[in-house]
């Protein structure tokens, strides 16, 4: 299989501070893939840097072979990588429909607008019944299906997700899970940073284990949920 996105050598730093100290990996086309760690461990600051939001120190970073590093954020943005942002950065004093519209703000395909518009719908359908409700009264659960959804108007090549599953119960974890199981098995590819390891290393064929800015472990995610350094560190043995 051919890597969507492979990633060679980045490192990242805030000042002084090395977050991300060169790291590997690569994300195939058709796949959930997943990178898992602790809090800190240099995930957030890995996905900023896919996106442009933060400068790489070192390393490439290519998509379908085009080299991201030094592009601006809208221009990766347009080559398809969206990025579902921590803690969701929903607008709170819009409503849901006006937050779905924003994804597609680049878009001047009208029609197709309002097919994705649909399906994201049908995909989650307590957006349609709160479609004109204020997006900042949404439960948590529900942001974080707004998120999506608004990610997914973009028409995204490959969906970035920043710890969907935080603040969120056990129960609307599984049922966001659920749906980007669905979501891949209609043919896109997602990039999953979590620190919910259990949940993420299920849905993903194959997982990174980072740890202070470096991958410390890989394999199908099947095998790091049975490797003992991961129960250990991480399933609570
Ligand atoms: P979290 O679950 O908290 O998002 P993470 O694995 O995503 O954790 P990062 O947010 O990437 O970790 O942080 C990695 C390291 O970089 C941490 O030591 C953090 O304190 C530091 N860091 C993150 N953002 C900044 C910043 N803007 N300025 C300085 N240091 C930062």
């Amino acid at each position: 299989m051919t890597a969507l996105l492979r990633v060679e050598g980045l490192r990242v730093a805030y000042g002084h501070i090395e977050a991300v100290q060169g790291i590997d990996f690569e994300v195939e086309s058709g796949e959930i893939r997943t990178l898992v760690g602790a809090n800190g461990a240099g995930k957030s600051t890995t996905l900023l840097a896919l996106s442009g939001l933060v400068p790489a120190k070192a390393g490439s970073i290519r998509f379908e072979g085009e080299e991201l590093t030094r592009l601006p954020t809208h221009r990766i943005v347009e080559r398809g990588l969206v990025q579902v942002a921590e803690g969701r950065a929903i607008l709170t004093t819009l409503t849901v429909r006006e937050n779905l519209e924003l994804g597609a703000y680049r878009r001047r395909d009208r029609g197709a607008i309002a097919g994705d518009l649909e399906r994201v719908l049908n995909l989650f359908p307590r957006l349609h019944d709160r479609i004109d409700a204020m997006a900042g009264n949404l439960s948590g659960g529900e942001q974080q299906m707004l998120a999506i959804g608004r990610a997914l108007l973009a028409r995204p090549r490959l969906l970035l997700l920043d710890e969907p599953s935080m603040g969120l119960a056990p129960l609307v974890v599984q049922d966001i899970f659920a749906t980007l199981r669905r979501i891949n098995r209609d043919g896109l590819t997602v990039f999953l940073v979590e620190q919910n390891v259990r949940q993420a290393l299920k849905i993903a064929r194959y997982g990174y284990v980072i740890e202070s800015g470096k991958v410390v472990l890989s394999g199908a995610g099947t095998t790091l949920m049975n490797d003992p350094r991961v129960i250990d560190a991480y399933l609570g043995g």
